[in-house]
């Protein structure tokens, strides 16, 4: 073996002939002492047979954490791992995103050695890192205090600064259960038992005193994990059975660099200022009424304004766009589910049937299919297609209590709905109209960032789909054509579509970079031939028209949830339930007040005067605190002059203006849905 040479191939295309048993360490420090401080793990790519790196969830299996390697597929490993084949190699340092998890997880370890260094009754449970850090399971039976997270968070600065390499060692899977069992590690037993095969060698990590069972990657040493923070302690039962032993489980987070680190804890502080809930309630825009039932949102009038214009600007939108807008009912009988297939499908997210004199009803969770009895209601011909309805329609979904979450997970709301009918040959345009009218909508209420995805079938499932294969390519096809004719950069998720037919999903990035989910094309092979749809085609025969689901905002309470996010409650000023605050500065401005109250709101502002007998630094404040666009001051000076004294929101006192010139710039601002105020 030690006489054995093996070539490693290094992403600049260059062959090192070396001996079996070197290190990455080794062949990173013989490119350069720098790459080799830099660099965090290395991956190995088999020379033979080597695809893709698979990418599976984000959330680390517990499989995953234990399973033994597939040596046939690349794979990370630590710096000090003896490379025995030949192999590609690439050394990541923290450029490469993928090293922020071996970090964190490294971190874990670093957390359950200060643990049992401070308490060592405490049985090891496991520590994966996750998206956002990382976290550690302990049994111990007294609770953990604030103060022992403070302690354990000390010890584990000793554990950094005492720089312990991370050391591989294997032992034999009998010898390694025999001492788990011996010292009551109950939860180590479980892991070694259910993820190693009997007669194995299975891997341990150790550094100093401390040892894991682990099949790492990990950072070199200990010194690598340079800012971390534990966060927060939860409570979780030992394989999520309440019968077994309840868990501590602390959670913490770690970046490369404490520069990173602040930056995180200022986003989270940021993000929380911003909630939707808090600032629903500080601005009045919205509320949830406990007597009235979880999930169900109630808009004030502040919030209704608001719901006013996003509506208005939606109809508006869609009769320009050659859509026809619908009204239809909240329920309908049973048989009309059974025909749309959602009583088996979806039954579980419905509201439960209610019984009446004639029938049982249920609540809609969908408005597809009463789209479809309109269209159904006349005969169609080529000539009418494409038919586009559309509707701002109410649907009921049965959320598990528990996980609704403000306006973004309810379970009353309001999709931007339309239907689209067509014929194939008008597939590519109508999918192209949809892209279009989803980037309008993102444009105008402020989001220049997105990301596309594209879900198409897994053809070798065939099984799985509803619909024609030509049907589905072509649809494929189109959304391609579309994607690519415009620019927009996008990925393909292969055997990701509804058995229903592929779709696109927009997801609009906000100000925080956060990524939510709005917008939504998707085509539809199954209702049409379960509700026998059909248009008579220019040759006079019968055929079966495709169909498109596509909702832009949504649904409405989510897209509110997050446009409130987006803008910390600071509406622009189209958007504003109040635009203008009017402060007169004592009674006898009142007269002057009631003037300019009336050109405003004949120019077509939203205005609200504060009369009250406050001082006006108070009425000043409140407008402040309600995020209101403009505040107009006015006493004796500015009713001499026909003039007002203009703050403005986030620039303060811009002094004595003209009424006449407010008006036009302010009109301006909403007539371009600006951002700018
Ligand atoms: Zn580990
Ligand atoms: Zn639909």
């Amino acid at each position: 073996m030690s006489t054995q040479t093996i070539a490693v191939h290094l992403p600049d295309g260059a062959i090192r002939e070396v001996p079996a048993g070197t290190t990455p360490f080794e062949i990173a420090n013989s490119i350069s002492p720098r790459l080799a401080a830099a660099a965090v793990v290395a991956r190995l790519t088999p020379l033979t047979g080597a695809g893709e790196q698979k990418t599976g969830s984000d959330e680390p299996t517990e499989a995953a954490m234990y399973a033994a390697e597939d040596a046939a597929a690349p794979r990370l490993v630590d710096l000090s791992t003896p490379l025995t084949a030949d192999t590609r190699l690439e050394l990541l340092t923290e450029k490469d995103p993928e090293t922020l998890k071996v970090v964190r997880h490294s971190a874990a370890h670093v957390l359950a050695t200060a643990v049992l260094e401070l308490f060592p009754e405490t049985k090891l449970g496991h520590g994966p890192a996750t998206d956002a850090g990382f976290f550690y399971d302990f049994y111990r039976e007294k609770p953990f205090t604030p103060e022992d997270l403070a302690a354990i968070e000390i010890k584990m600065a000793e554990v950094v600064a005492r720089d312990e390499k991370f050391v591989r060692e294997y032992e034999l899977r009998e010898k390694a259960l025999e001492e788990f069992g011996r010292d009551g590690d109950f939860m180590k037993t479980h892991f070694v038992t259910r993820f190693t095969e009997p007669g194995a060698e299975v891997s341990f990590y150790r550094n100093g005193a401390f040892v894991d069972f682990c099949r790492g990657p990990h950072v070199p040493s200990t010194g690598r994990v340079k800012a971390f923070k534990v966060t927060n302690l939860a409570g979780a039962y030992w394989l999520g059975d309440e019968k077994n032993p309840q868990l501590q489980r602390i959670y913490g987070t770690a970046f490369f660099s404490q520069k990173d680190l602040d930056a995180h804890f200022a986003r989270l502080e940021e993000a929380a200022k911003r909630d939707h809930r808090l600032l629903g309630k500080q601005l009045d825009l919205f509320s949830i009424q406990e007597l009235a039932g979880a999930g169900l949102i109630f808009w004030h009038p502040r919030g209704a304004m608001i719901r006013k214009i996003m509506e208005d600007w939606m109809r508006e939108e869609c009769l320009r766009r050659g859509y026809e807008l619908v009204y239809t009912p909240h329920v309908a009988r049973v048989n009309l589910w059974q025909t749309s297939g959602h009583e088996g499908f979806y039954a579980n997210n419905m509201f439960t049937p209610m019984e009446l004199d004639d029938a049982m009803y249920r609540m809609k969770p969908m408005n597809c299919p009463f789209h479809i009895l309109i269209y159904k209601n006349s005969p169609k011909s080529y000539r009418d297609l494409p038919v586009r309805y559309a509707e701002l329609g109410n649907v009921y979904r049965y959320e598990r209590s528990g996980t609704m979450h403000g306006l973004l997970r309810v379970r009353g709301f309001t999709q931007d709905d339309a239907h689209i009918f067509c014929m194939p040959s008008q597939i590519e345009s109508e999918v192209a109209g949809c892209i279009d009218f989803a980037e309008a909508v993102l444009k105008t209420f402020g989001f220049s960032e997105f990301k596309v995805e594209l879900s198409t079938w897994d053809p070798n499932d065939r099984a799985h789909y509803a619909g024609s294969d030509e049907n589905w390519n072509l649809a494929i096809r189109s959304l391609d054509n579309v994607l690519k004719s415009k620019g927009i950069p996008y990925k393909t998720i292969p055997g990701e579509a509804a058995f229903y037919g592929p779709k696109i999903d927009v997801k609009l990035v906000d100000v925080l970079g956060r990524l939510w989910q709005l917008s939504t094309v998707q085509f539809d092979f199954n209702l049409p031939a379960r509700f026998e749809l059909e248009y008579v085609g220019e040759d006079g025969e019968r055929h079966q028209p495709v169909m498109v689901h596509r909702a832009l905002f949504g649904s409405v309470e989510r897209f509110f949830g997050v446009l409130i996010e987006h803008y910390a409650g600071a509406f622009p000023m189209w958007l504003a339930p109040v635009q203008i605050g009017l402060v007169p500065i004592s009674e006898r401005h009142q007269a002057y007040a009631d003037k300019v109250e009336a050109e405003l709101l004949a120019a077509g502002f939203r205005v609200k005067v504060d009369a009250r007998n406050e001082k006006m630094n108070a009425k000043i404040r409140d407008f402040a605190n309600q995020k209101t666009p403009y505040i107009l001051v006015f006493g004796d000076k500015e009713e001499a002059a026909g003039a007002v004294s203009v703050r403005t929101r986030g620039k303060g006192d811009q002094g004595s203006t003209p009424l006449a010139e407010f008006i036009a710039r302010a009109k301006a601002l909403v007539e371009s849905q600006s951002m700018e105020l």
